[in-house]
């Protein structure tokens, strides 16, 4: 036993080091990525479950390093919050969004809106909203077709605080969300006075949604609480014809998920869904 552990010593010191090398290759790489221009945005549709149609889109990060390929958010974006850099991260997405959001409405057709995910930090420490503002009026994009996303978590963090910055967005006309909505802790309360237009139900709940009881109950509480407080619901990592349909008998506004399209690049984006190549 006591072999064992000391194996459980070493091995448990070298995962700490290896881990913080990880943090330390990662955060040199993101400085470069941003200096040399090499994160990309992926664009997964958004579709109206009444109409059928293609009416948004979700910006989503990734990294297109030299040597390892397409990085995913997952393998740097906590680092990049650690280290300060969303900042310069999340101002590249969001100048990059509204950019493209702004040619496809000009394309005309349903396309109406584009969501970005914020980080905590970002919301709390950097000035978030004199950014946004920037942004839009550099792009011209209509402030309504941007929206948003932050996580219940974060926004639980600090919920004074980002009711401040909250209504500061509204003022300006931007559409906020509320992301992986029913993971958090939320105080019904703050629901209630957040100035948001929709929450979005996280994919844990679809997929949840195959086996016998809670997701299902849910699901359905949340769309009522919502749809009482007035607020639109996306649901995210739409996979299955069955969840689809379970989703938007109970009255999901907006759909998201493999089913429809993974994330894309611009390109294929505007190809599969904007102008001609609408559906
Ligand atoms: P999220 O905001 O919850 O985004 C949804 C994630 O689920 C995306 O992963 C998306 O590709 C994936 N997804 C969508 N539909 C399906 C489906 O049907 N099945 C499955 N299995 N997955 C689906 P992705 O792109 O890897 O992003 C992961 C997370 O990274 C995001 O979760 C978000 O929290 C964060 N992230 C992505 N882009 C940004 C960004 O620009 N800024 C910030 N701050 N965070 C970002
Ligand atoms: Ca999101
Ligand atoms: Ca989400
Ligand atoms: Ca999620």
């Amino acid at each position: 036993a006591k072999e064992r552990g000391k194996n459980n010593y070493q091995f448990y010191t070298l995962a700490m080091t290896e881990r913080s090398l990880e943090r330390m290759t990662v955060e040199r790489g993101l400085r470069r990525a941003l200096a040399e221009r090499e994160l990309r945005l992926h664009f997964q549709v958004q579709i109206d479950s009444v109409s059928g149609l293609a009416t948004g889109a979700e910006a989503l990060v990734r990294w297109q390093h030299p040597e390892w390929g397409l990085v995913y958010p997952d393998r740097f974006i906590t680092v990049a919050e650690e280290t300060g850099l969303i900042v310069q991260v999340g101002a590249w997405v969001l100048r990059e969004a509204c950019l493209q959001a702004k040619a496809w409405i000009e394309n005309g057709g349903p396309f109406a809106s584009v969501a970005v995910n914020v980080s905590a930090r970002q919301f709390l420490e950097a000035n978030l909203f004199q950014t946004v503002r920037d942004i839009l009026s550099e792009t011209g994009l209509n402030p309504n077709a941007l929206e948003l996303e932050i996580t219940e978590s974060a926004v639980m963090q600090n919920p004074e605080s980002t009711l401040q910055v909250l209504r500061q967005f509204q003022a300006l006309g931007v559409r906020l969300s509320i992301d992986d909505f029913g993971t958090g802790y939320s105080n019904l309360t703050y629901l209630y006075r957040f100035p948001v237009q929709s929450v979005k139900i996280d994919r844990s709940f679809v997929i949840g949604l195959a086996d016998d009881g809670s997701s299902k109950t849910l699901v359905r509480a949340i769309v009522a609480l919502a749809h009482e407080l007035r607020l639109s619901v996306v649901v995210e990592g739409v996979e299955t014809a069955e969840q689809l349909a379970f989703l938007t008998a109970q009255g999901c506004d907006s759909l998201q998920g493999y089913l429809f399209s993974r994330p894309v690049s611009a390109e294929q984006f505007s190809q599969a869904f904007i102008g001609a190549g609408l559906r």
